[in-house]
């Protein structure tokens, strides 16, 4: 017998759980099905920082940050540079965004008990002209429990609509298709995979044990994108970003395959930018890793000196924290994978971030106690150390000559001069004495001190990179780390797809990284940050909403 209900959600990842809570508490039913256990609910969510990309929030406001919604505008106009027809609804969809993460998100979330850590901060700080890319304030909110805090009130709202019988999640079930009647999408069926008591994150069994079909008014489409699929990231990868890296690790769990975007393809769904992704630059080899080619991003603060692999340092204004699709671009014109910072113990220690929840237990367990020590402890944050200890991309030597010796080790090459690069050092350090200076990656640390929440915690007090007081010297070689996927189903304000000839195809929804995170690419080529948990956010609440009502 084949099951009904009002509305079948694909994928219990955040957007899913947005989706799929707003149908429930308006009374319809809801089924969610997800191909992971129940122990993987919340998807790449869960793993994430929890930065939330706000606009005037009272957070900003208490650092005397002046932002609104005209500022946030002009940033992510110059910072998407949308400039196709298929930019339509995108755009669109970027205005009504900004306009709720101005507005009504912060209110929304605080009444389901969200919190935020208190000091706000700042990413992709851009480095052109006040049109160009990037924030121009800081905006990044980092959630009071990372990942599992933005997941949490959405996790209790699912389990409460589950006592009433109105949600029911059907785990291990994997979609192989979309059943479409009379040019309505109506249902969907798949394998039940065997079960798997994997942990969250790691990979889990493709066994199957039966197969499955269910039906509904509408279908929402929730998979994630492609950022776990290497293969497809290539073969979608644009001319613009040069070749595609020979070498590259995941940022993302296995289950963000793309296999559910071929196959809501199938039903003349028009999947819209496909070749705008959102890859980092600085990610490094788990040395305890989760789930295959597990690479973790470092959030950098401005002070890391960047080399190429060749030693020559990147040019202005490709420093840490301003573009990451120019430093990609930079950094596969060089020829090579990967590129390389060169630091001292008291940069690492006050602007090492590493991005993921589990790399995070004081703001992921709440813990005052043990946030308040990154201001004060002598050595990183415990994670930090630990990398430097253990990870197969850090050099940690009291002399350059001994670090650069290692790194060239490490590449299995002598690209790196050592001469070259004493003397680019030797110069930056010259710059140090004065508080006015023509190094402009020294400017900017000068500029990033005049926030507070940077002097606080973001940026170490400028110093000579070869001052061994500040000692020792650390080398880090930065991988390239897949992790977003910027294009995706084309949808209007409600979520709702279009097919081929520019009709919208009765039944279907996107939302979340399948949908470009609203609209088939709300961010353009480019992003702000914390926009995508942000997206999966707005956009699940729209189809949620909007499908609740469709169905009558
Ligand atoms: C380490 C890390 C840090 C991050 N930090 C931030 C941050 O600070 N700020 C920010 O804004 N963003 C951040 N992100 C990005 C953000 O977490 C994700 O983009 C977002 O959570 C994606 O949610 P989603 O619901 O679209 O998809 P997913 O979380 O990928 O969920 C999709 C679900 O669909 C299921 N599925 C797929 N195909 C099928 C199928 N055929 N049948 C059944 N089920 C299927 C999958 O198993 C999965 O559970 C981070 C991500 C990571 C990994």
């Amino acid at each position: 017998m084949v099951e009904e209900t009002d509305v079948i959600v694909v994928g219990a990842g955040l957007s899913g759980l947005v989706a799929a809570t707003e149908i429930a508490d308006a009374g319809k039913r809801v089924m969610v099905v997800d191909q992971e256990g129940e122990q993987s609910l919340g998807g790449q969510a869960f793993w994430s920082f929890g930065g939330l990309f706000l606009v005037d929030s009272p957070e900003q406001r208490r650092l005397g940050i002046k932002d609104s919604y005209e500022l946030a505008m002009q940033d992510w106009l110059g910072t998407a540079g949308f400039d196709r027809d298929e930019d339509f609804w995108p755009r669109q969809w970027a205005e009504a965004y900004v306009a709720f993460a101005a507005g009504e998100k912060r209110g929304w979330l605080r009444a389901m008990g969200h919190r935020f850590f208190p000091v706000v901060g700042w990413a992709e700080r851009g480095g052109y002209d006040a049109m160009g890319h990037g924030n121009s304030v800081p905006r990044f909110h980092v959630t009071w429990g990372t990942g599992p805090g933005i997941v949490e009130p959405f996790e209790r709202r699912a389990r409460e609509a589950m006592k009433t019988g109105r949600l029911i999640f059907r785990f291990r079930h994997r979609v192989d298709a979309l059943s479409v009647t009379n040019g309505t999408v109506d249902g969907v069926s798949g394998v039940v995979l065997a079960p798997d008591d994997a942990e969250r994150g790691k990979s889990s069994s493709r066994n199957v044990v039966g197969d499955f079909a269910l039906k509904a008014q509408a279908v929402i489409v929730a998979s994630g994108g492609i950022g776990g699929n290497h293969e497809l990231v290539r073969q979608n990868w644009p001319k613009r970003l040069g070749e595609p890296p020979k070498f590259m690790i995941s940022g993302v769990p296995e289950h963000v395959d793309g296999r559910m975007i071929g196959i809501t393809e199938k039903t003349g769904a028009r999947l819209i930018n496909r070749d705008r992704m959102w890859h980092y630059v600085e990610g490094i080899q788990n040395w305890n890793p989760i789930w295959p080619r597990h690479g973790i991003r470092i959030l950098p603060g401005p002070s890391s000196m960047w080399f190429d692999a060749t030693g020559t340092r990147l040019p202005a204004p490709l420093f840490p924290g301003s573009d990451t699709l120019g430093q990609l671009k930079y950094i596969t014109s060089t020829g090579y994978d990967y590129s390389w910072f060169i630091l001292t113990q008291s940069i690492i220690k006050k602007e090492f971030a590493l991005s993921g929840s589990e790399q995070n237990p004081d703001l992921t367990g709440k813990s005052w106690r043990m946030t308040l020590r990154r201001a004060t402890n002598k050595g990183a944050p415990a994670p930090v150390e630990a990398f430097k200890s253990h990870g197969v991309d850090f050099i940690v030597r009291d002399k350059l000559d001994e670090l650069v010796a290692a790194m060239n080790k490490l590449a299995g090459s002598d690209l790196l001069k050592l001469e070259h690069i004493r003397m680019q050092i030797e110069a930056r350090d010259r710059e140090i004495a004065n508080p006015y200076v023509k190094d402009a990656q020294v400017m900017n640390i000068h500029n990033a001190r005049r926030y507070i929440g940077d002097k606080l915690i973001r940026t170490a007090s400028p110093h000579r990179i070869l001052d061994p007081a500040h000692g020792p010297l650390i080398a880090v070689k930065l991988n390239i780390l897949t992790r977003k996927t910027l294009g995706g189903f084309e949808t209007d304000l409600d979520s709702r797809v279009f097919g081929e000839e520019g009709r919208v195809i009765p039944g279907l929804y996107a939302v979340g990284e399948a949908a470009g995170f609203g609209g088939g690419g709300v961010h353009g080529y480019r992003s702000l940050e914390g926009t995508f948990l942000g997206g999966c956010l707005f956009s699940g609440r729209n189809a949620g909403r909007a499908a609740a009502k469709a169905v009558g």
